[in-house]
């Protein structure tokens, strides 16, 4: 976008410039003889210059910059000044400064090309590669972006300094922002018909945003030019960074806030990019170089300028070049940010900016009422947001609640029932959408069981569209919706009749700038922008504000939770949604929006579960007490996780966490060997206790686990067939190495009490152990007189799908079973089963009693829990829920290098990220981001493994189908378009 075309200031008549018809011989031979370099030359492509990288051998040297001979050197030095000085401002960025010789002269020379003399000079080369085609812009590389369009602002105010006229700077480009009102008017015709007139009014609605403010916006030189494709960036330690900038060819004194608005529009066309992400930028910026009032207001009509600029000049464009493919698809990215421009009002991407930065926003006055519109006074005011407590049975079906609720209202006695301004309401659905949905009400809603007079509050002229009522007057307009209307066209009274509700019907009353353009709801991130136009209608009604428009609830819980909480209590994501809700495999975000949990393992039969709620609910109406007591559920409830444990293992204690019931595994082993040298797998988790954190190796959990393990305990390799030390087919070495292991302590003396191990290593990414591996290490810990530990903390329970129980798919029984997690569905429910003779010996360990392990309420949750298993047939589910996901998983592998493995069985997955499918180099930080950017589609997954470079997969048992098939679509967008 870079084609600079100069204008007569009259008519603004665009004078085309095709670059120097100069060829790659010809750039040899200048290069060989002004600066004596052997090197070949490759052409660079550019619009106005021709540009060549000079490379000796495969190794770049220079690019040789031969400028449109228009340009003379005036021109051409102060770009090469303007280069110096931010390289100098911040040595941290690369910039593509003129090459200077022995002496510090810049390598540059007046040379001859066909179209007459022309300033060639070497300019350094910046590898990497431009923003342009690297997909997804995130709101890192957004910010960065911001950050860096500033410092060059910043920068640039320097060459003014100390007052010398500074040449080559004052001149009018196609692209300088202040011309755009008459380039649109010059090159408008070349828009194709049927949008032209769209195209040039938001033009002109911008153009005159821009005139209110233009006097009081700062002018400097600046780039002109930082966008997508003059940014270069170095992607190197997987993620995108943003580190350098080329091509000052548009170097120009004009408003400085152009720079910014040039700059972040070229984010408007890449692949799932919407305006609101623009804001990182802005914020970036303002960080760097604070943005004042008029140039907030004067940004977004700025980059509406831009977007119709670039689309006039390319429609221009492809009308002279005639068939030009790349002039084609260059012009496809174009509309797309001249449409991602128009597509949000002024007011609204206005007053995002304004509040991005921390100025106050413009909000129209609250005209006063001589009448109110009707009294309300007394309503029933419905909750219909994620925390309301009046939805208890996972039905957030907006539009069934509210009927429901309504109805019930009006039957219990209620006049009026109203629904609140600004609300994020519940999405109406549980279908998650990879857009976030309106939910966010810019009005009030209303049902009456009588007839009611609605009033005009103040005078006005009224039009009736559609059966809505709209009341023009004091500034704003008053919208109704779904009223019997009582009114005609025309201009009315304060206090005059303008229709009546209609009895248990919906009244939609919506107030402020163009209430009547405003949708019935809006998507929160837009939500700040719209409300800021609109006021709410509560007060009109004779009700309370809302308040909800002002809300930061989700901000300052999370600053109360860390002032609250031990920092070491640590929360997914760095900007975590507040969740309050969930349903079967759905979790509920607080702006009212449904997201496939892929996440919670706890969760098995899934969220809010009506049966589980049940019978906690009836057991804490009656009892809930320690288990000291005699009473019938922690029977019950025992014998259930007896019979579900093999032959032999009928003894169980009840405890509260996964780490409890390790703990307490662990203590049995010691006991009843009396020893107490234990063995354990490296990066394995186990819990946060004593004991259970002692036989813990995964750094991702504990960076210290290595070097910090008490001297008992002893670990035996990582087990992992995809990247441990023995692979493929080899990996069944393994079993027999660790038995070695054993062996060589029984045969220094120190046999070890037991061997604790997950029976599916879930922990590094729900790899299956190899073949024959647990058979070889329980028999090698037997053959000391040891006892087998199977941690089924995460595993066990039906979610590997063809097994209950992790150790079956290895063929082995092992002498103590740790379970919890699922067990109590996300309640404090644990339990170790094991012999009776391992369960007596514990009397030698002196006590237990675990306050609430199998009190009345966990019991009834735990045989709930094992009751809808079997009932909803969960584990089967796993199975053929989980098949489906796992086959879909190696599919996406198959398109997708970055997806090294698909590891897993049934609902236990681990999707590997690997940078390199060779070296196995973990994709750590592209896995964060991957993340990330899977929550704004709406998933949630984490990482997991010692390298956090797995997807852990693990959603509840009960997903269906389409759940799984969203959350594959998702993940198959995000590495298409990047992250
Ligand atoms: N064992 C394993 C395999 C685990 O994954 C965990 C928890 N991540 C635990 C034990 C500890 O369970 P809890 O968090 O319930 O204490």
């Amino acid at each position: 976008m870079t084609t600079s075309m100069s204008l007569s200031t009259s008519t603004f008549d665009p004078v085309d410039l095709p670059a120097p018809r100069v060829d790659e011989a010809w750039a040899e031979q200048v290069a060989a003889e002004r600066w004596g370099l052997a090197v070949t030359a490759r052409g660079l492509g550019s619009n106005q210059d021709a540009n060549f990288l000079l490379s000796a051998g495969a190794e770049p040297v220079a690019v040789l910059k031969v400028s449109n001979p228009v340009f003379g050197l005036p021109e051409v030095e102060v770009q090469d000044r303007a280069a110096d000085l931010i390289a100098e401002a911040y040595p941290e960025l690369r910039i593509c400064q003129v090459l200077r010789d022995d002496a510090g002269a810049p390598q540059r020379a007046v040379v001859n090309t066909p179209d007459g003399p022309a300033v060639a000079r070497l300019i350094r080369f910046l590898g990497g590669g431009t923003l342009f085609d690297r997909g997804h812009v995130s709101p890192r590389v957004a910010a960065r972006l911001g950050e860096v369009a500033a410092k060059i602002d910043v920068a640039l105010a320097r060459l003014d300094d100390g007052g010398a006229t500074v040449d080559g700077v004052d001149r009018e480009l196609q692209w300088d922002l202040r011309f755009a009102a008459q380039v649109l008017d010059a090159l408008g015709g070349a828009l194709p018909e049927h949008r032209r007139a769209e195209v040039l009014a938001a033009g002109a609605a911008a153009w005159r945003q821009v005139a209110r403010v233009a006097d009081d916006l700062p002018r400097q030189v600046v780039h002109l030019d930082v966008t997508d494709d003059n940014v270069v960036v170095d992607a190197s330690s997987g993620l995108i960074e943003l580190d350098g900038v080329i091509d000052f060819s548009d170097l120009t004194r004009t408003w400085t806030v152009s720079e910014l608005a040039i700059a972040v529009s070229s984010i408007l066309h890449h692949p799932g990019n919407d305006p609101v992400d623009v804001l990182p930028a802005v914020r970036a910026y303002h960080a760097v170089r604070p943005l004042s009032a008029a140039e907030a207001d004067a940004l977004w009509p700025l980059v509406v300028l831009r977007g119709a600029v670039l689309v006039a000049s390319g429609c221009h464009q492809t009308a002279l070049d005639g068939d030009n493919d790349y002039a084609e698809t260059r012009l496809a990215h174009e509309w797309r940010i001249c449409e991602q421009a128009m597509s949000v009002p002024l007011a609204v991407m206005t007053a995002l900016v304004r509040e991005a930065i921390g100025l106050p926003v413009d909000r129209p006055a609250p005209p006063l009422a001589a009448t109110q519109l009707l009294d309300a006074a007394g309503a029933e005011v419905l909750d219909l947001s994620s925390t309301s407590p009046l939805v208890d049975d996972g039905a957030w079906r907006e539009a069934e609640l509210v009927e429901r609720l309504v109805a019930a209202h009006l039957q219990r006695g209620h006049r009026v029932v109203a629904a609140r301004f600004a609300e994020a309401r519940l999405a109406g659905t549980t279908e998650p959408t990879q857009e976030p949905p309106a939910t966010v009400a810019t009005g009030v809603d209303l049902w009456t069981t009588d007839p009611a007079d609605l009033r005009a509050p103040w005078g006005g002229d009224v039009r009736v569209r559609d059966g809505r009522v709209v009341l023009v007057g004091e500034g704003i307009e008053l919208v109704l919706a779904g009223a019997e209307v009582a009114v005609a066209d025309g201009a009315v009274a304060p206090g005059s009749l303008l229709g009546r509700t209609r009895p248990g019907a919906r009244l939609r009353v919506t107030v402020g700038r163009n209430a009547s353009s405003a949708p019935e709801a809006v998507p929160s991130a837009y939500a700040a922008g719209w409300l800021a136009q609109l006021l709410d209608p509560a007060p009109l009604m004779g009700l309370e504000p809302s308040g909800l428009a002002e809300d930061r609830t989700r901000e300052r819980l999370l600053q109360r939770r860390e002032k609250t909480l031990a920092e070491v209590q640590e929360h997914y994501y760095a900007a975590p949604p507040r969740i309050e809700r969930g349903w079967r495999h759905h979790l509920v975000s607080d702006d009212g929006r449904p997201l496939v949990d892929m996440l919670n393992n706890v969760t098995v039969v899934g969220h809010a579960h009506p049966r589980v709620a049940e019978a906690a609910a009836r057991q804490l109406r009656v009892l809930n007490t320690n288990s000291r007591f005699h009473y019938e559920a922690i029977v019950e409830f025992g014998a259930r996780l007896a019979e579900l444990a093999p032959e032999g293992l009928d003894t169980v204690f009840l405890v509260n966490s996964g780490s409890e019931a390790t703990d307490l595994a662990i203590r049995l082993a010691m006991v009843s060997t009396g020893r107490t040298d234990m063995v354990a797998v490296t990066e394995a988790y186990h819990g946060w206790t004593y004991a259970s954190d002692a036989v813990s190796t995964s750094i991702a959990d504990n960076p210290a686990a290595l070097e910090t393990r008490p001297d008992w305990v002893h670990t035996v390799p990582s087990p992992n067939p995809y990247r441990g030390t023995r692979r493929g087919a080899d990996a069944v070495a393994y079993g027999p190495e660790a038995a070695a292991i054993i062996d060589r302590l029984a045969a220094e003396g120190r046999p070890p009490a037991g061997f604790i191990g997950e029976a599916f290593y879930g922990n590094a990414g729900g790899i299956a152990l190899p073949e024959g591996y647990l058979q070889a290490v329980y028999a090698a810990v037997r053959r000391h007189g040891g006892v087998a530990i199977a941690d089924e903390v995460q595993v066990g329970y039906g979610r590997l799908g063809e097994w209950f129980w992790g150790f079956e798919q290895q063929g082995v029984v092992p002498d103590v079973i740790a379970v919890a997690k699922a067990v109590g569905n996300g309640s404090p429910v644990g339990a170790v089963i094991t012999t009776r003779a391992i369960a007596d010996a514990y009397r030698g360990a002196g006590y237990f009693f675990s306050s609430t392990g199998g009190s009345p309420v966990s019991s009834r949750i735990g045989l709930a829990v094992l009751d809808i298993i079997r009932d909803e047939g969960l584990q089967q589910n796993a199975r053929d829920v989980g098949g489906h996901l796992i086959a879909r998983l190696r599919e996406l592998s198959q398109r997708h290098e970055l997806l090294g493995a698909v590891h897993g069985s049934g609902l236990y997955i681990g999707a590997e990220f690997v940078r390199d499918r060779a070296t196995l180099e973990p994709a750590t930080a592209e896995t964060h981001a991957i993340c990330d950017r899977l929550l704004e589609l709406g998933v949630v997954v984490q990482p997991t493994s010692d390298r956090l470079n797995v997807l852990k997969i693990k959603p509840p048992l009960c997903i269906d189908v389409a759940a799984v098939d969203f959350f594959v679509d998702a993940l198959d967008r995000v590495l298409t378009e990047g992250w």
